[in-house]
């Protein structure tokens, strides 16, 4: 059986403690997916020099974002056991590129359980968590992606972690606005291209205009999704999981592919 792939806009670490409609998208989606046997994690938050792995036997939780939050969300710990095997196996796929197996200088980041959280609250499948090797440019992550294909026969979830639109500048948390204009043609943009499997279109992004620059002033939340993209297979559609949001300036979309 083939697993699906899916894509998670994560907006605000505290959606890893709250229970809204995205969150419970996020566990709705879960019950229709076939209990994998271990998930990679690909976020917007391990964007390091070099395309990296988790590799102790139980990473740590990272609590990567300012002491403004709760402490509630610093005492938040996604316990999920490393898994030796798939480190191997995303290192034996990846060849050429060089991984390296990191098993200190990171662990669990927000970007990816602040939606597992929600999707395997009991932290109990195995988890490893891939970085973005922030010296590449989009081709580089696409066609690195392409070659995880794979594991998704192999019982493996592969999930990236980051949002369509995310301009943390302009981000507008006065009031319940609408989405800026820019914010919602770009992210309807996106939408339509994954649709017709328009991935050269996804890849060049820049080329899309000021809309896109406005939506992805830095790439590291919109690389996630080109790892998805990578991973759709002829034939296979896309199907929103949750769409909106949040600040006007960040696009909560979350879709997963599937036969
Ligand atoms: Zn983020």
């Amino acid at each position: 059986m083939t697993l699906p792939t899916a894509f998670f806009g994560h907006g605000s670490p505290l959606n890893t403690l709250t229970k809204n409609r995205y969150s419970t998208a996020w566990r709705a989606y879960a019950a229709t997916l076939p209990a994998p046997r271990a998930i990679l994690a690909i976020s917007a938050h391990w964007y390091v020099p070099g395309t990296r792995v988790s590799a102790a036997p139980r990473p740590p939780t990272i609590h990567d974002f300012n002491t403004n939050f709760p402490p509630a969300l610093f005492d938040f710990a996604y316990p999920a056991p490393g898994d030796a095997d798939l480190v191997e196996r995303v290192v034996e796929l990846l060849q050429p590129t060089r991984v390296q197996r990191d098993a200190t200088s990171w662990g669990f980041d927000h970007g990816a359980y602040c939606i597992l959280a929600h999707l395997f609250p009991q932290a109990e499948i195995p988890l490893v968590e891939l970085s973005i090797d922030r010296t590449k440019p989009a081709g580089f992550h696409y066609e690195l992606a392409a070659r995880l294909a794979p594991l998704r026969d192999e019982g493996v979830f592969i999930m990236s972690s980051g949002n369509v639109v995310h301009n943390l500048e302009l981000a507008d948390r006065t009031a319940d606005r609408e989405p800026y204009e820019w914010a919602r043609r770009f992210d309807a943009d996106v939408r339509r291209l994954l649709d017709g499997r328009e991935h050269e279109a996804l890849i060049n992004y820049q080329r899309l205009g000021a809309d896109a620059r406005l939506s992805v002033p830095t790439p590291e939340h919109y690389l996630p999704l080109l790892y998805t993209a990578a991973l759709q297979r002829a034939g296979e559609r896309v199907a929103t999981i949750v769409e909106g949001f949040d600040f006007r300036a960040g696009s909560m979309l979350s879709l997963s592919i599937a036969a």
